[in-house]
């Protein structure tokens, strides 16, 4: 038998022959998949020919078909059903993709050629040509691809240093984050925490031995979810204390030398890239653009949250005094007394709401309904197409003509082959050039309950296959020539906007009612809960803006370093960055400070921590049009085809003008958050 994936699939929609495949295919398809994109960029590298589109571009878009249907399967699998062979493949195969891509992106001849195209526009040229010659350019341009021989191998350097600086980052942080996990000697002290809290404390101290007392171990980010339950204040602030203290003690596990030299070497890469900043060079292949408008963003928002969070600080002060309790409110307070609050305002019980959320109804009656709805979509399933699991299905989607849209495929439980959280991603690619359909995937991890019986979902399970699906829906509506720029192939500051945008219908009116029915009475989920679902929103917001915008903006200030500057005090260097902003904020620490900011200085989002609101700008302001639209159906074609459907084949900011006849608004956001009327 061959190999199936040296061969496109002929399976509807090009799925994967997931009964086909065995182990031994990998590893055959991948050595055959590098070696023939290998070869196809000789060709257009060291061919004699002037560079065109027809002889540069285009080939390099056609290029590795095979590696693409490999690596595809691969990933999913490696994610969602791993095994030790899979995961032994993976860590060999790691680095050979990452100096596989490198081959392509650094080449240098490759680059003259992007770069003459860059230069020369062709007048011929459509305007999706003309994107993807731009996108190609700056890629390639930031990995450093247009440097001489010498700054080349100072680039190499440089990286290496920094990956060493990343993973010490990691292990100095793992560490203090274990040494300062907070032991507790009388279990009285836990008080206000559930029994399986407090079991789970008690076999985290026996896992260290330390049989008869409890440990609270501390999560990532600044702060603990037990803060809000605890009613021992002194617990409180042991907790919250030894959380701010991670990677600054000043043992062999501190962090800020490590940050200062980092973000110095960060500094010095992006000059010689031709950057002003180490922001300037991440944000130049961001929506943003630069830096300048992610502050000017980030320090609108500012001033609303810092005075939200002021005015909910006093309200808590005044429940502090009116239970008789005599002290000043301080940051390890601020969860207990707020959950207080919550419970008395909107009293809404979570776990009663999971019979109305039965699964098959959420994805049937809801998920697909509201598309149906808004998209004119329609869903079939089909059982004679199989995934890799029994438990993935698999559904054809098709227009309200009939037309073929794709394939969805949904892997919905947990199991230890699966890595944890929730996410889509693409086996087969739209695009006009190859002709290819499109095959897209959700993933979530509920766990599986006992044969026979139904599927409860909790509310935020029910919101995460609504986000899920967005990003589904983002691949399945994509009309692009080129795969690269289809779908969700989009800049990392724009990618979760369709996701969050399609949460908006979870508790839409007709489509809430439609789906969100008693698993045994069939009643609707009532109007008053809804309502106090809705209310809650805008609930604590002037303290999780805050929290977040500090962490936004501390990333912001670490990598506006330029080269050579002096920064040697790194307690200092963040007060003022917090400070010169107004989110120096006693009461609301920064979520992330930076001797723990893993995202930043480790984890891939280096001055793009922004990204989270950036998007959510355009989220509001696109689900507060939706809300004014006579006609969901006219209002969903309308954002099916000016904005999902084009992809990353068009500059997001001018697709989302297109869609939306200006640009996004942040008035949404801040009534989102309850954010107006306190600047
Ligand atoms: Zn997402």
């Amino acid at each position: 038998m061959t190999n199936p994936f040296l061969v496109p699939s002929t399976l509807p929609y090009q799925l994967p022959p997931f009964a086909d495949i065995r182990e031994e295919h990998y590893e055959e398809a991948l050595e055959a998949g590098f070696a023939e994109q290998a070869e196809e960029l000789r060709a257009i590298v060291e061919q004699e020919a002037a560079p065109t589109f027809e002889n540069t571009i285009e080939p390099l878009e056609r290029s590795g078909q095979v590696l693409s249907r490999v690596a595809h399967v691969f990933w999913s699998m490696t994610s969602t059903d791993s095994t030790p062979f899979l995961e032994e493949l993976e860590e060999r195969y790691a680095p050979r993709f990452a100096a596989h891509f490198d081959s392509i992106v650094l080449d240098p001849r490759l680059y003259a050629r992007v770069a003459a195209l860059h230069e020369g526009a062709d007048a011929s040229w459509t305007d999706e040509q003309r994107y993807l010659v731009e996108r190609r350019h700056t890629e390639m341009t930031v990995a450093g691809a247009g440097l001489d021989d010498a700054s080349r191998e100072r680039l190499k350097d440089l990286n290496q240093q920094i990956a060493t600086l990343t993973t010490r980052f990691d292990k100095h942080l793992q560490a203090d984050t274990n040494d300062l996990a907070v032991v507790v000697d009388d279990v009285a002290e836990l008080d206000g925490l559930s029994d399986g809290e407090i079991s789970a404390a008690a076999q985290a101290a026996a896992d260290r031995g330390l049989e008869g007392k409890h440990l609270v171990t501390l999560p990532l980010f600044s702060g603990h979810p037990w803060l809000a339950s605890l009613t021992d204040r002194g617990l409180r602030r042991r907790i919250l204390e030894a959380s701010l203290a991670r990677g600054t003690r000043g043992n062999e596990h501190d962090n800020r030398a490590t940050v200062l030299e980092l973000t110095a070497l960060r500094a010095e890469r992006a000059a010689l890239l031709g950057f002003r900043t180490h922001a300037h060079a991440i944000t130049a292949d961001e929506t943003a653009g630069d830096p300048e408008r992610v502050l000017a963003m980030l320090e609108r928002l500012a001033k609303p949250a810092a005075a939200n969070a002021a005015a909910e600080a006093r309200a808590l002060q005044a429940q502090i005094d009116a239970a008789g309790e005599g002290y000043e409110l301080a940051a390890w307070d601020w969860d207990y007394w707020t959950e207080k609050e919550r419970t008395a305002r909107y009293d809404v019980d979570t776990a009663a709401l999971r019979p109305y959320f039965e699964a098959e109804r959420v994805l049937v009656d809801g998920v697909f309904h509201a598309a149906t709805q808004v998209y004119g979509v329609t869903f079939e399933e089909r059982t004679d197409l199989v995934g890799y699991h029994p438990d993935v299905r698999v559904f054809e989607v098709r227009d309200e003509d009939g037309g073929e849209v794709g394939l969805y495929l949904l892997d919905l439980y947990t199991r230890d082959s699966k890595r944890g959280g929730a996410w889509m991603n693409s086996l087969v690619q739209q695009n006009r050039l190859l002709g290819d359909p499109t095959v897209v995937m959700n993933n979530l991890n509920v766990p599986k309950p006992p044969a026979g019986t139904p599927t409860l979902l909790t509310f935020d399970e029910t919101n995460t296959l609504f986000h899920e699906f967005g990003h589904a829906l983002h691949g399945l509506f994509a009309q692009v020539t080129y795969p690269s720029l289809g779908g969700t192939n989009v800049y990392r500051d724009f990618v979760e906007f369709p996701s969050q945008v399609n949460e908006m219908w979870m508790l839409w009116p007709g489509i809430v009612e439609h789906y969100a029915r008693h698993i045994e009475t069939g009643e609707p989920l009532p109007a008053d809960v809804i309502e106090r679902l809705q209310a809650s929103e805008s609930f604590n917001q002037g303290h999780d803006t805050s929290e977040y915008l500090a962490a936004a903006l501390l990333d912001q200030a670490w990598h506006a370093r330029t080269a050579g500057d002096e920064v040697t005090d790194v307690a200092a260097f963040e007060r003022e960055a917090l400070e010169r902003v107004g989110l120096l904020i006693d009461t609301v620490p920064t979520r992330y400070s930076t001797g723990y900011f893993q995202h930043v200085f480790s984890g891939g989002y280096s001055a793009g921590y922004y990204s989270y609101i950036w998007s959510e700008v355009m989220d509001a302001d696109t689900v507060e049009w939706f809300k004014q639209q006579p006609s969901i159906r006219d209002a969903g074609q309308r954002f099916r085809e000016r904005l999902l459907g084009v992809g990353g084949s068009k500059d997001p900011l001018e697709a989302y003008r297109d869609f939306r006849g200006r640009d996004a608004a942040l008035q949404p956001l801040l009534e989102r958050r309850g954010l107006t009327g306190a600047e």
